[in-house]
């Protein structure tokens, strides 16, 4: 939850109220329901101690995202705490830094047909993270929930969840990101190791619908003693 090092620099935050523009109107949008998320989120214990971070694509061309400002209280989140970040990560709206994890953010939303990018650090990820790093990955099959997926039509589906190695070097691990979601087409998420999951959908709806299904699938690996035996 630092800011980004290396290529990506972040200019200070302006001071003020920033004119109107083109974007004014989604961003507030997506600020208040992203605020709404991250509280939601903290009541169920997946976003503490001010992890997390969430963001929404409010345009395109040229690409600027709605984002949490770094080191918030989830639990009182609110829409004036949200920044809006161009394609190198620099604040082009709003008060406060973005934390590193922006540029995964970026990383996402480049490479998927991703309209939102949520970010949890819950118990079960971290757990799980841990325990199956040395698999590369979580296979997730033959549950129900797996049907909350977009484009997953049955249970039977298999569902992977790669695990990636975490680092300080936020600019390289975006590359690692790059990377994976170019080389594993179809995935909805992510975990970075003994850290957290990033998941993503074409709306905020889908991206929330996703950390809870996977949150889910999550939890009942460990609670079925998935850990242990890994
Ligand atoms: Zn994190």
């Amino acid at each position: 939850m630092k800011t980004p090092k290396g290529r990506s620099k972040v200019i200070p935050a302006r001071r003020g109220a920033r004119p109107e523009t083109e974007n004014s109107g989604s961003f507030s949008k997506a600020a208040e329901s992203l605020a709404e998320i991250g509280r939601g989120f903290y009541a169920r214990g997946w976003v503490l101690g001010t992890s997390g971070n969430f963001s929404v694509v409010i345009s395109r061309k040229p690409l600027r995202l709605a984002i949490t400002s770094t080191g918030l209280d989830k639990g009182a989140l609110s829409a004036k705490q949200f920044l809006e970040i161009d394609e190198t990560a620099n604040v082009v709206r709003g008060e406060g830094r973005p934390s590193a994890e922006a540029l995964l953010h970026l990383a996402i939303v480049r490479n998927v047909e991703g309209g939102a990018v949520l970010h949890t650090h819950s118990v079960w990820s971290t757990v799980l993270s841990g325990t199956h790093a040395r698999h590369g990955g979580i296979a997730l099959e033959g549950y129900e929930m797996l049907k909350g997926l977009a484009a997953v039509e049955t249970h039977k589906h298999r569902e992977w969840l790669p695990i990636l190695e975490n680092s300080r070097d936020v600019v390289e691990l975006a590359d690692r990101v790059t990377s994976t979601l170019r080389e594993t087409p179809g995935i909805h998420g992510f975990l970075l190791q003994a850290h957290g999951l990033y998941t993503w959908g074409e709306s905020l709806a889908e991206a929330k619908r996703h950390v809870e299904i996977l949150e889910f699938l999550m939890e009942v690996l460990v609670r079925s003693g998935a850990a242990q035996s890994a």
